[in-house]
């Protein structure tokens, strides 16, 4: 790695996440927010006594997440049977299956993910109240930013509320000790996340935070040098224009910076196309099949919201349909236009388009319902011929548009819808 010929941090600015703009950085206040009056991004917020607060909460989140996972979860009773499940249970059923891509997601989401999130979360910021910061804490704190999309747990939720009222009709269903401190679990969880202003655990973990407020609050004249926002921690670098092919690092997290994220009109056009080649067989094959008393019956996604119809659940049928039918279409169909849009240097409504994508980059999880919910079927119907329900091929396939859809959307750089503008006012990035 060689060193850029123009490189210094400039902490009295701020770079817009989702336009690229570049303000200056003033005090909040006490629990006030910065929206960017561009796109209407939030550039930074501050939230009172946040780190202690947020690290209690996660503590408590933590005791909860290990309870969940000793207790049993449910039991489902049938013709004097009764069968119980804990919140692994699907998984191992799926690995038992060969369906072991599945098992993986659903242990990463629900179990790994969010345990090594809070783990690292409660370390972070313990260190960072003691004063002792390092350079690793602040590459841990990159990772966590990393890891937050994919621990579904409140997704899981309501799968498991979605397989409750499904077998409802078919047996009795007793909810377990776990099943509540999951329920808290995620309450406390989302509580600690919303208290925490990562703006202030980066000010902390930064080592040369006296700093902040110096330095030119404008972009330098010099045409040679642009300022890099940090995809991570959102410090503002000044560099040569030449300087990202040494693929420079960030002072402050050790993320690479990125002038705009690498190739990425053409790796999203890539996993946008994969989406759309996997979508037809997830909604052709079954993706359970339910048998009972020695009859199968396959459901596809399609018929399982027809099922749901015909008993009268007309909530959970629209739910389903929402997150299983409607959320991967709009999103296949959403990225597919804001990547012509892009490419074609619209100029049409870039304030919409950036609303568009953010609703597409966070709807995307919610489709996990579908597998979450055959996930604790699979795990709790399994009374031999009585009843069984058995995972089929499309889950794969569905879960796999789930997720590749969920990385285009992050492949994508919201910031060059703005770029097309800025290159009919002044080409330059200096405001
Ligand atoms: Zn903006
Ligand atoms: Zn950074």
């Amino acid at each position: 790695m060689t060193t850029p010929a123009v490189a210094y941090p400039d902490r009295s600015v701020v770079s817009c996440h989702d336009c690229g703009a570049l303000y200056r950085r003033i005090d909040p206040g006490v629990a006030a927010k910065a929206k960017c009056p561009r796109c209407g991004a939030l550039l930074y917020y501050s939230k009172p006594n946040s780190i202690d607060r947020s690290l209690n909460l996660h503590l408590a989140a933590l005791i909860f997440l290990v309870l969940a996972n000793i207790f049993p979860f449910m039991t489902f009773k049938l013709e004097g049977r009764e069968q119980e499940s804990t919140l692994i249970s699907g998984v191992i059923d799926f690995y038992n299956q060969g369906l072991w891509p599945l098992a993986a997601l659903v242990l990463l989401a629900t179990v790994l993910i969010p345990f090594v999130k809070i783990v690292s979360t409660i370390y972070v910021l313990a260190m960072v109240q003691y004063g002792r910061t390092t350079r690793r804490l602040a590459t841990i704190f990159r990772y966590i930013e990393v890891m937050h999309p994919w621990a579904m747990m409140e997704v899981y939720l309501l799968g498991v509320l979605v397989a409750i009222v499904k077998l409802s009709d078919m047996a009795t269903i007793e909810f377990g000790t776990a099943l509540w401190c999951f329920v808290i679990l995620i309450i406390l969880l989302a509580a600690g996340e919303s208290a925490l202003d990562p703006g202030e655990v980066w000010d902390r973990l930064d080592r040369r935070r006296a700093d902040k407020g110096t330095g030119p609050a404008q972009a330098p004249p010099d045409r040679r040098v642009r300022p890099f926002g940090c995809h991570s921690c959102g410090l503002v670098t000044y560099l040569d224009r030449t300087a990202e092919a040494s693929h420079p690092h960030c002072e402050r997290c050790g993320g690479t910076l990125h002038w705009r994220k690498t190739n990425s009109l053409a790796r999203s056009w890539a996993l946008v196309i994969t989406g759309f080649i996997l979508y037809i067989p997830a909604n052709l094959y079954p993706i359970m099949t339910v048998i009972s008393f020695g009859k199968g019956a396959p459901d596809t996604i399609m018929s399982g919201v027809i099922h749901l119809i015909e008993a009268e659940m007309w909530p959970l049928a629209l739910l389903v349909f929402f997150a299983s039918v409607t959320v991967p279409v709009m999103k296949l169909l959403g990225m597919s236009y804001l990547l012509i849009s892009v490419q074609r240097g619209s100029h049409w409504r870039p304030r919409d388009r950036t609303l568009l994508y953010r609703i597409v980059e966070a709807v995307g999880r919610w489709s996990m319902i579908d597998i979450f919910m055959i996930s604790i079927l699979v795990a709790l119907v399994k009374l031999g011929s009585i009843a069984t329900i058995e995972p089929g091929v499309g889950a794969t396939s569905f879960a796999a548009v789930v997720v590749i859809t969920m990385i285009a959307a992050m492949t994508f750089d919201p910031r060059l819808i703005w770029d097309a503008m800025e290159e009919r006012t002044d080409g330059g990035a200096a405001r």
